[in-house]
Order: structure tokens, then sequence, then C-alpha cells
């Protein structure tokens, strides 16, 4: 059979993979001049690191088998990481709180005791809750609210949600919150409750490299730089792909694109199914990387709980991995995720304002979290945007999921709108490619 597989993102080469294990003869067409999706690089003093931050938590066991499978176990490493808060008091001062283990929760003074307490608990508990659909309909803050108190609402999960959803985070259901509880506590190392988080030394790069190889082995061609312009049907049936080159028959196409850029390929669908497609948003990304001649503060990930600073993480990359890994330099991420630029005047001057200039703001703003920090102190400057960064995730989230087969026989889609209540990441890729090869297999439409 001729397969095609559309995005060459984790889960598009996983599924080429599978595919190619099974006897297809395959093609994966990607738009930009690489492999690794959302995963791309850039370099740092010869080593590249991700455009946008990445790490693996311990119990993301799909990533883990395949950097195995790939035979570069001896690259991942668990280091011990940190995680904190900067919060700024009624007074105006500002101060970040370290957040890594549950003993920092108790100590964490802008929320009341007994809401600490509860907290704690609702983490812990949390886990146990056996049907997430429970709360696919009810608003995070809600539920936060009732089941940990107004204060730690207010001083921690709001804050800590508009770093994540931005000023669309009011819609969020509280299964994504419970999701990502259930996760922490799996990801937890119960001996000294602190957290270790993963990371191939010298980039995630490698991983991309090795299942490029891997593909061209087994005789998948990878057609990079070569944007899908169309998916060809005939008679409700997939007939093939169209490039600027023309037109590829196959016999199957799988896409893992985004669901808007999905939808916009093909001319004939259902009106029921292509609304649903259309219902689907994303989040985009803004996500500078500094290079300093010295460090800002100890924490590795700082969610930035003040509105008067225009970023929401401020990831201080080299206080997980070392300087020498950078040549010498100190790394930092500032990272803001916003809606669609229609959901507001904010969102669309991130949409299409000029990086240097978001970046060169942003900068000034680092004195807040270290009054010593002088912009001198920069070295280099490197800022990126995506406008597909994470499916918008929104109440009922769950009624909208979409299956992997479409009205169209022999078109299939995986794609990281599919995977919510887990947020999106590269073991969810894995995950998802597999679990969408396993479906096409078993299909009764045999393609
Ligand atoms: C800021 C940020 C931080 C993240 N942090 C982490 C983390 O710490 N850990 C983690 O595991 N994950 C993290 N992720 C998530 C992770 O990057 C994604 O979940 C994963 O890479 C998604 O892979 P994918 O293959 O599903 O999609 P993508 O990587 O989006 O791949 C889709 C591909 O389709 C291509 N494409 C688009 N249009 C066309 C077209 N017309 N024709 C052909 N190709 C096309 C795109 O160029 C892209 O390569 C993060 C993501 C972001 C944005």
């Amino acid at each position: 059979m001729r397969s095609a597989v559309l995005g060459a993102g984790v889960t598009g080469l996983v599924i080429a993979r599978e595919l190619a294990k099974r006897g297809d003869e395959v093609v994966v067409y990607e738009a930009a001049p690489s492999v690794a999706g959302l995963v791309m690089s850039h370099e740092i003093a010869g080593t590249p690191l991700e455009a946008f931050y990445h790490h693996i938590f311990t119990h993301e066991r799909h990533i883990r088998d395949l950097i195995d499978e790939l035979g570069l176990h001896d690259r991942l490493e668990w280091l011990p990481s940190s995680v904190g808060i900067f919060h700024t008091d009624a007074d105006g001062t500002g101060r970040v709180w370290p957040f890594t283990n549950p003993r920092d929760l108790l100590t964490f003074a802008p929320v009341k005791l007994r809401d600490r307490i509860r907290m704690g608990a609702a983490s812990v508990l949390a886990p146990y809750l056996s049907d997430w659909r429970k709360l696919d309909d009810v608003p995070a803050g809600e539920w936060i609210t009732k089941t940990m108190g107004r204060s730690a609402y207010e001083e921690i999960w709001e804050p800590m949600l508009r770093v994540k959803w931005s000023e669309v985070h009011d819609r969020l259901p509280a299964a994504w919150v419970w999701a990502r509880l259930a996760q922490r506590a799996k990801s937890r190392d119960t001996r000294d409750m602190g957290e270790k988080l993963g990371y191939m030394r010298g980039g995630f790069k490698q991983l991309y490299d090795a299942l490029a190889a891997d593909l061209h082995a087994r005789g998948v061609k990878v057609e990079v730089a070569t944007p899908v312009r169309r998916i060809l049907t005939r008679a409700g049936v997939v007939a093939g792909v169209e490039t600027d080159s023309g037109a590829e028959s196959f016999d199957r196409v799988v896409s893992t694109l985004p669901v808007p850029v999905f939808s916009s390929l093909l001319d004939a669908l259902p009106p029921d199914y292509k609304a649903r497609l259309d219902a689907f948003e994303y989040m985009w990304v803004v996500c500078v990387i500094l290079t300093l001649d010295r460090g800002i503060q100890p924490i590795y990930w700082l969610n930035v709980a003040d509105r008067t600073i225009p970023f929401g993480a401020f990831i201080e990359h080299t206080n997980l991995l070392p300087v020498s890994d950078y040549g010498g330099n100190h790394v930092v991420y500032l990272g803001r995720y916003f809606p669609p630029p229609s959901y507001s005047a904010e969102a669309a001057a991130l949409a299409t304002g000029d990086l240097h200039d978001i970046a060169g703001e942003w900068i000034r703003h680092i004195a807040r979290i270290n009054p010593e920090f002088d912009p001198s102190w920069v070295t280099s400057v490197a800022p990126f945007r995506t406008q597909y960064a994470a499916p918008l995730v929104q109440l009922g989230q769950g009624k909208r999921r979409l299956p992997f087969a479409t009205p169209v026989d022999g078109l299939w889609l995986a794609t990281m709108a599919q995977i919510y209540p887990d947020d999106r990441g590269q073991s969810e890729g894995v995950r998802l490619g597999l679990d969408c090869v396993r479906t096409m297999a078993a299909s009764a439409r045999g393609r």
C-alpha cells in the first residue's frame, strides 16, 4: 500500500515508521526545511537547543521507549528540577517563592494556611478521581476554589493558568487541571518529594535526526520544504496529495497537521464534520531565547504571577543543564502563550509585532525578578513564534474529540487536538502515532 504522512513532527515520524514496519511504501511531506516540528532547534555555541523549551517527565513511557529503541538511551539524563513562582505582594514587592516539593507549598504565605493544606490534599487525592469526564463541563476556577479554597485559586492557580492559557483561562475545564495534578503526582520522586526532568544532553535534535535516519534505512522518503497544498479525494475516497511539484497518488493519507490546516486542504467534506474541524482553535506562543554572561536566579522553571510582566514563564535552562554545554553561556527562555489575534488587541500585537521589538521590551522586565539585572548581561537574543503551540482547550472539550477515522475513506487524522485531557507533548505524540496505526490496521475498511 502507498501511504502519505503529512507532517514530520514526532507524531508523523512515528506513524511513518510504524507503517514502514508493516510493509507500506511511505512518503512523509513536511512544510519546514527540516524534521522535528515544534521540537525544532536553534544552536548555541554549536549545541542544538530547542527553540521552544522542552524536557520530559519520568512517567512519559512512550518517548522513553522510543529513545531506547533508537539506541540513544545514554543521551537522556534525569536532572533535579526546581520550580518557583514570582509573586508580587499587595505592596508591590516581588519575590521568588520556591515550589519544588510539597513542603514549599506549606510555607507559601500569600495563601491562607487552611487553603495550603487543602491544596496539598487535593494534589495527593486528585489522581484517584476515576472519571475525568465529570469535570469536563466544570470551569477550572470554580472547581479549584471549591476544592482548594479561594486564596489558593487567586494567589497560585489563577496566575499559573494565565501563564499557559492567558485571558482564555476562564474557559478551561477542571478536567485539564485534574489531568495535570495526576501527571505531576506520577512524576514526583517519592523519596525526596522533588522532581527529576529528562533532557537529551546535546538537544532533542539527536532524537529527530535518529528517527530520520531510521526512516531512510526503512526506505521511507521524507520530503522536507514540501508543503501539501491539497488532499485529493474522489467520490468520498482519498486519491493522493498535491504539492508545488504536482499531484501524487496514494491509497492512504494520514494527516498530523494542526486541525485548521488539515481542514483547509480539503475541498469536499460533509458539512457537519467540517463544522467540527472548524471549531478548533489554537494557542500561539512567543518564546525568546537569551544567552547571558551570568545567571539571573537559581530556579529552573519560574512561573511569573504578575500581570505587569509581559511574559508568563521564565525558564533558566542552565539551572537544569550545565553552562559548559553551551560554551559557558547562561541560557534563559522567556515564554508567553496567547489566544488567536481576534481575541484581544494584546494577542493581535503579539501575533503580528516585530519579534525583536517584543524581546527588547520583555528584557527590560527581568530587573523585576533580579533588581541587579542589567541588559548588558545579555549576549544574544533569538525570538521564535508559532501559531499552533497547543489546541485551545474549552469547556466540554471531551465531547469535541475527533476520531482517527475521517468521513473520507483512506484519510486519517492523528493530531495534538486528540489527546485531551492529557497535555500535548512528545510522549503523547508517540502514543497518538502508535494508537492511530493500530486503529488503521484494525479497521474493517482495511486501509
Ligand atoms: C512552547 C512549547 C513548549 C513545549 N514543551 C514541551 C516539553 O517540555 N516537553 C514535551 O514533550 N513537549 C513539549 N511541547 C509539545 C511538543 O513540542 C508537541 O506536543 C509535539 O512536538 C507535537 O508533535 P506533532 O508531530 O503532533 O506536531 P508538530 O510538531 O506541530 O508537527 C506538525 C508538522 O506539520 C508541518 N506542517 C504544517 N503544515 C503543513 C503542510 N501544509 N504540509 C506539510 N507539513 C505541514 C509542520 O511544519 C510541523 O512540522 C512544547 C510545545 C511548545 C510550543
